[in-house]
């Protein structure tokens, strides 16, 4: 059977390319986004009692992928990168149906001069990330105490100590003060966590990796003590 989506709104995120986003939703809790909705969907009615709850499922689509395609096996980044298991016992990006799943904090629904905005907390979504449905989450059925996690039992452990170069710090307050607020917990938050590619985090022959966030480019350095974010500047495209 061929089934046809409508995408019923788009996501605008922090974060603007793939590499550095979270690797799932909830473990960088300062990551903002806002999802706005398309005609016809932009409807108030149709968000009547949304606000009541604190976390959404969002399905979206993984448009970045390129087109890709899928594969039956793939390598979990939790398992080094080595490890293959099968595409359904993982939440990997390249699937037969390229939808994704997450789980994230409403923070609060603007609607003003037709438009619905949906603002959002803690996702793992790539900037002009196609939403195609919105569902509560609830807790008595979605959160299961007893479930267990197969090879992902525990949430990756975010433990990288992060530092600022005094020129990166400065832009980082001066942003902060400007536009974004709360952008140095968001850098911390992000890059804790180790956005390396697995292989990076065994042979640490490259020290250095950039990001897209918002409208600047981050770069940061691996070192002994952890991770120096070294330039904080405008990005250019
Ligand atoms: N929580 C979702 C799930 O379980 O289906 C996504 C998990 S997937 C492992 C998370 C990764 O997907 C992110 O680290 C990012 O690299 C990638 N990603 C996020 N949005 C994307 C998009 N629109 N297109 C392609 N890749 C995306």
């Amino acid at each position: 059977m061929e089934t046809h989506f409508k995408t019923i709104g788009t996501i605008r995120s922090c974060y603007k390319e793939k590499f550095g986003i979270p690797r799932q939703a909830g473990l960088v809790p300062t990551a903002t986004a806002t999802l706005e909705l398309l005609p016809p969907f932009n409807r108030a009615e149709a968000f009547t009692g949304l606000e009541g709850f604190s976390h959404l499922w969002l399905l979206f689509l993984f448009h970045g992928n390129n087109h890709q395609g899928w594969k039956a096996t793939v390598r979990p980044p939790r398992l080094g990168g080595n490890a293959r298991l099968g595409v359904f016992a993982t939440r990997s990006p390249f699937r037969p149906n390229p939808i994704g799943l997450s789980a994230v904090a409403l923070e609060r629904i603007e609607q003003h001069a037709g438009k619905v905005i949906l603002h959002l907390k803690g996702v793992d979504l790539l900037d002009g990330t196609p939403i195609i449905d919105i569902k509560p989450y609830l807790p008595y059925a979605d959160a299961i105490a007893t479930a267990s996690g197969g090879f992902a039992a525990e949430a990756p452990m975010g433990h990288l100590a992060v530092h600022f170069l005094p020129q990166p710090e400065q832009t980082c307050q001066a942003l902060e003060k400007d536009r974004y607020p709360g952008l140095r917990q968001l850098i911390i938050d992000t890059l804790r966590s180790d956005p390396r590619p697995a292989y990076y985090q065994k042979n640490p022959q490259k020290s250095c990796f950039g990001m897209k966030l918002f409208d600047f480019d981050l770069r940061w350095e691996h070192n002994d003590d952890g991770i120096t974010v070294i330039e904080i500047h405008p990005s250019h495209s």
